[in-house]
């Protein structure tokens, strides 16, 4: 793949643009080199991918960080995602999805309205989705899933053609181009606007001798294995696109993609807040008081020991850095936090209680005035934030 050129230059914008100031240069671009005005320009249709590949980055705040930070290694990195939403994976589907946020209603309705009402340029396949289970030992370590579907598949009959006899004749209607233009009056002025041909469904070519295995539709639908790769630090509800994994179009179509949505199951043990991983640690009140040791255990199966200082108190957070999950197409760890909960316990033996009670009037249980203030200040944080 050729160099790819940055981003801000592509859209003629600064380093500093506005949401509006890049909303505005992105629309600028998709006008000049629009489809529609610049129809069978390989030229026009590059740059209008690029100038929609680099809007989908810099919209996105997240994006836009990874941008600013990494350049385009920060988001060609996709791991098993096979170039996933950008690096050039963008179809003109997914950039006249894009269209209704940036042209408004009227816009968005002229443009995408001249290809069949779909929005396509080519025809592909539809897309599946199946949902994946994965557990937090998954997503610290990133996981190959296999999956079994019903897809539709070339009919192996005609290979795809549709035609019982390899046989098609060019569609009268559209001379074999598969398109048909008119002149549309918009807020622009007049557009020439491109929409299917309705006789040959945009295919050009019309099958007379249809298979009967398929009955001329190319596809049959068959039980399929994908094996896809899940990165690490993927959480619950993302869904990742295998591009290609979906449903076959038949007849020269283009496949659809596969869509995994990601189902994250809860540990038995470790609670998750993004990158970081939460345990609580239930300990003896006489742990709390004279210090020890806690075993955290993790999700590869071993344990890792946290202390517990003396006087730690009840509600005490503590921190393992780099101990938590991989940060999603990023670098480095979320943390441990360690939530310290003092068990106090209810059902004392006579001899036990009575150890207490001796407690209860020594001097070094009893709170001083800076252990008020304390005390105090723990209270206004707590109930003013
Ligand atoms: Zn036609
Ligand atoms: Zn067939």
């Amino acid at each position: 793949m050729a160099e790819k050129r940055d981003y801000y230059e592509v859209l003629g914008v600064s380093k500093t643009a506005t949401a509006e100031e890049l909303k505005k240069a992105y629309r600028k671009k998709a006008i000049q080199y629009h489809p529609d005005r610049n129809p069978d320009n390989p030229e026009a249709e590059a740059k209008f991918k690029e100038a929609a590949e680099a809007y989908e980055v810099l919209s996105d705040e997240n994006k836009r960080a990874r941008y600013d930070k990494y350049g385009h290694a920060g988001l060609d990195d996709q791991g098993g995602f096979g170039g996933g939403g950008f690096g050039g994976g963008m179809s003109m589907e997914d950039i006249f999805s894009q269209f209704g946020d940036i042209f408004g209603g009227a816009f968005g309705g002229a443009f995408s309205g001249g290809f069949g009402g779909g929005g396509r340029v080519t025809r592909r396949g539809g897309d599946l989705r199946v949902r994946v289970k994965v557990t937090l030992k998954d997503v610290m370590n990133g996981v190959e899933k296999t999956v079994k579907l019903k897809r539709n598949e070339a009919c192996s009959e005609c290979n795809g053609t549709g035609s019982a006899d390899g046989q098609t004749t060019t569609c009268q209607t559209c001379g074999g181009k598969g398109v048909v233009y008119r002149v549309q009056r918009t807020i622009m002025g007049q557009m020439r606007t491109q929409s299917y041909c309705p006789d040959c469904n945009g295919e050009g070519q019309i099958v007379k001798n249809k298979c009967k295995c398929c009955g001329g539709s190319g596809v049959v639908q068959k039980e399929a294995t994908v094996k896809f790769k899940i990165p690490a630090g993927v959480q619950d509800g993302m869904s990742l696109r295998v591009p290609g994994g979906g449903n076959a179009a038949g007849r020269g179509g283009e496949k659809g993609n596969l869509i995994v949505q990601i189902e994250e199951e809860q540990d038995p043990d470790l609670f998750r807040d993004n990158d970081d991983l939460i345990y609580n640690a239930l300990i003896p009140l006489p742990m709390a008081v004279c210090g020890g040791k806690v075993e955290v255990p993790m999700v590869d199966g071993k344990k890792c020991e946290v202390k517990i200082e003396p006087g730690t108190t009840h509600g005490k957070l503590l921190r393992v850095k780099g101990k938590g999950l991989p940060r999603l197409n990023s670098y480095g760890c979320g943390d441990l936090l360690v939530y310290v909960s003092v068990f106090i316990p209810k059902d004392l033996s006579k001899d036990e209680k009575k150890e207490m009670e001796k407690l209860m009037d020594s001097d070094g249980f009893k709170p001083k005035a800076s252990d008020y203030e304390e005390s105090k200040k723990m209270m206004v944080k707590m109930f003013r934030g």
